[in-house]
């Protein structure tokens, strides 16, 4: 079968950066068909973990916590340490 190159150029559809490095050219196992195999992009993963967080955060606020995941995970380790050390 004859083969031709070429070459692609890929971004992310939501910020637009260059991702060309997270991206593969491959063939499908059953076919031979060419594919494109992308790993998400690492900048909008960052930011979308971000905003999770910080939604997470706002959430727990909203259902009348005083704190956050880390200031919450702080008190119940203390709480925690305080039972050990009233064990007998
Ligand atoms: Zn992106």
């Amino acid at each position: 079968m004859p083969e031709i190159e070429v070459t692609i150029e890929i971004y992310c559809a939501r910020c637009e950066k260059g991702i060309c490095n997270n991206a593969e050219a491959t063939r499908g196992r059953q076919r031979n068909e060419p594919q494109f195999r992308i790993e998400p992009c690492a900048d909008c993963l960052a930011k979308e973990s971000k905003e999770g967080y910080e939604d997470g955060y706002d959430a727990g606020i909203n259902d009348g916590k005083k704190e956050g995941y880390d200031e919450g995970y702080e008190a119940a380790r203390k709480e925690f340490e305080k039972a050990e050390e009233m064990k007998p």
